[in-house]
């Protein structure tokens, strides 16, 4: 059998581009995502034979069950945490490792917790390939948050919650952002995507559109 090609330039960047013209045409406006999107590999992500699916809109299976997220949605909810070069960034759920990577080229520091070993492994080889080093992987209970490094400037909770984990609001900054997908889960459930900011010991909530993503898994699992 024939090892498959390698993927021509050209051909990426025309389709990396076509990718930022939808996600434009879709009301997506701060051009520093956009770029950030549209020099993303997304294609890095995906496994292996299915990266021609790589630059539709489209979220994708990446095994262990999850899937690495529509960049439509990568775009929303990166658009709503406003990163600043500055931005010290802690994101739940690293999956494949392609919002992790998004964010990297917005801010100065994410730390990405995942807590299926497989894809922690896979997502932090990947990113090393891609010679990201302003990302660091752990593994762990993101229901937690991730104390250690905290406090952040903005919080990305990439799976379905039932309700704001309690822990994370005290590892926001003053002003910082929250942004995660709020409500059921399974067969046709949809969430809310929520922004939150940190104001004193209060979250100011609005609700960004709907979305569906995989259950956060972790926390008392009793209630779930
Ligand atoms: N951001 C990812 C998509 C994430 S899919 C991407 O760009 O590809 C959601 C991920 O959250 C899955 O990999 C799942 O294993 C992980 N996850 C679910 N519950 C978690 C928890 N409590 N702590 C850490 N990761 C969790």
């Amino acid at each position: 059998m024939s090892q498959p090609d390698l993927p021509d330039p050209q051909q990426l960047r025309q389709s990396a581009r076509a990718l930022r013209n939808v996600l434009e045409s879709e009301g997506i406006r701060d051009s520093r995502v956009l770029d950030a999107i549209e020099n993303t590999p997304r294609h890095r992500f995906l496994p292996e034979g299915q990266e021609a699916a790589a630059w539709d809109n489209e979220a994708h299976a990446i095994g262990c069950g999850q899937t690495i997220s529509q960049p439509y949605i990568v775009a929303v909810m990166t658009s709503a945490l406003q990163l600043t070069p500055e931005s010290h960034v802690l994101e739940i759920g690293t999956g494949s490792g392609y919002q992790a990577a998004v964010l990297s080229r917005l801010c100065h520091s994410v730390v990405s917790v995942e807590c299926l070993p497989e894809l922690h492994r896979r997502a932090q080889q990947v990113l090393a390939d891609l010679g990201i080093r302003n990302v660091r992987c752990v593994q762990g209970d993101g229901w937690q948050g991730w104390p250690e490094e905290a406090l952040y400037d903005a919080i990305i909770v990439t799976a379905a919650a039932p309700e704001i984990p309690p822990a994370l609001p005290a590892q926001l900054k003053p002003g910082g952002r929250l942004v995660l997908p709020v409500g059921p889960t399974g067969g046709e459930a949809v969430q809310e995507l929520l922004a939150c900011t940190r104001r004193d010991e209060e979250l100011i909530t609005r609700i960004l559109c709907q979305c569906r993503f995989v259950p956060l898994t972790g926390g008392d699992q009793s209630d779930r």
